[in-house]
């Protein structure tokens, strides 16, 4: 496994800038997801590294290797991509062995690197059958097979699972998990889903218009998003946000009736700011925020309630479930922790004092 840097990379395509200078670093062994929605350059990044794309400016470095001019197949990469191409002519064992033969690999080193990723995979017993006779979480299977018996120094993952359905793809997504675990092997992994990035990865990327908006571990970007973009892309449901004005920087003004107090103290006062909490830190309390529910959504395991606080829409997502009506007036409360703040002439995240 190899550490990967990637130093000030710029990307355009027919002179428009689609990567605006991008610094990242990868540790040995790490698993890295690169997410952002569709359109932010993602893939472009990830294709940059396998050397599929031409970089405008920066440096790609693999182990202690800047690979800018070394072809793909002299990375010492191996890239599943979404749509697997398995050579459907071919026996799993053959198409897993392939680019090893292509290698010249003797036939006996072949055949056991095939079974040991086989056996690693649960897909020994399909070694000989065609793909078509496969699942479709078995073939995706074979495409990280493929990308196993090379021994690589790092995997590239390209939005491996979103040709699964949602059932598979939280199952593959364990495997992968626990492949990771097992092999060590440093990877980077694209995804537009927040979920699968924040599931698998030891750090994730989130990428907004081909910038870095925050790198950071899972639970760090859910705690602490450092910016409003990140606030509303990470986490499901989505984070709920409302206008005002911090006052005297301990409180928030929603409207002309109606105060906040926030819980703790911020360096500006008289500022317009923009503040959120996720459905999930808002609970039903006896004071607080005075709200009028408007939908009760029960799903068993929890309700997902639907109100109304001066003017805007209000998410909360309780453990269980709730007496409360339609038309009911309640308060709802959150940790001072759980309240973010962002300043709204930037959407950054503001600091307390
Ligand atoms: P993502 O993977 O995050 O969906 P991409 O990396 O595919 O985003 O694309 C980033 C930007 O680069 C988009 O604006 C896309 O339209 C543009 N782009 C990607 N590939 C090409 C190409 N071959 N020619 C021109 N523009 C491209």
């Amino acid at each position: 496994m190899s550490k990967v840097l990637i130093q000030n990379i710029r990307k355009s395509y027919d002179n428009v800038e689609v990567i605006h200078g991008i610094d990242v670093e990868i540790k040995e062994g790490e698993f890295v997801a690169l997410v952002g929605p569709s359109g932010c350059g993602k893939s472009t990044l990830l294709r940059m590294i396998a050397g599929l794309e031409s970089i405008n400016s920066g440096e790609i470095i693999i182990g202690n290797r800047v690979v800018n001019d070394i072809a793909p197949k002299d990375r010492d990469i191996a890239m599943v991509f979404q749509n697997y191409a398995l050579y459907p002519h071919m026996t799993i064992r053959k198409n897993m062995g392939f680019a090893l033969k292509q290698r010249k690999l003797p036939a006996k080193e072949i055949n056991q690197r095939v079974h040991e990723a086989a056996e690693i995979l649960g897909l020994t017993e399909y070694l000989d059958r065609k793909p078509r006779a496969l699942s479709g979480g078995q073939r995706q299977r074979v495409a990280m097979g493929r990308a196993i018996v090379r021994n690589p120094t790092v995997f590239l993952f390209d939005e491996p699972l979103s040709n699964l359905d949602a059932k598979l793809r939280v199952q593959m997504r364990s495997e992968l998990k626990e492949l990771h675990q097992r092999l060590s092997t440093t990877t980077i992994y694209v995804t537009h889903d927040q979920v699968e990035a924040m599931t698998l990865s030891d750090r994730v990327v989130v990428m907004n218009n081909g910038r870095i908006e925050q790198i950071g571990a899972p639970l760090e970007l859910y705690d602490h998003p450092q910016s409003l973009f990140v606030a509303a892309f990470i986490g499901s449901p989505q984070m709920n946000f409302f206008n005002g004005k911090l006052d005297d920087n301990k409180s928030l003004v929603l409207s002309k009736e109606l105060k906040l107090n926030l819980g703790k103290q911020f360096a500006q006062a008289d500022t317009d700011v923009i503040i959120g909490v996720r459905p999930e830190h808002l609970v039903l309390a006896e004071k607080g925020w005075p709200c009028e529910v408007v939908v009760v959504e029960p799903t068993g395991s929890e309700t997902q309630i639907t109100a109304r606080l001066a003017g805007n829409t209000l998410r909360v997502l309780l453990r269980g479930r709730t007496t409360v009506q339609p038309g009911d007036k309640v308060f709802v409360s959150a940790e001072p922790v759980s309240i973010h703040v962002f300043l709204a002439s930037t959407n950054k995240r503001l600091h307390l004092s």
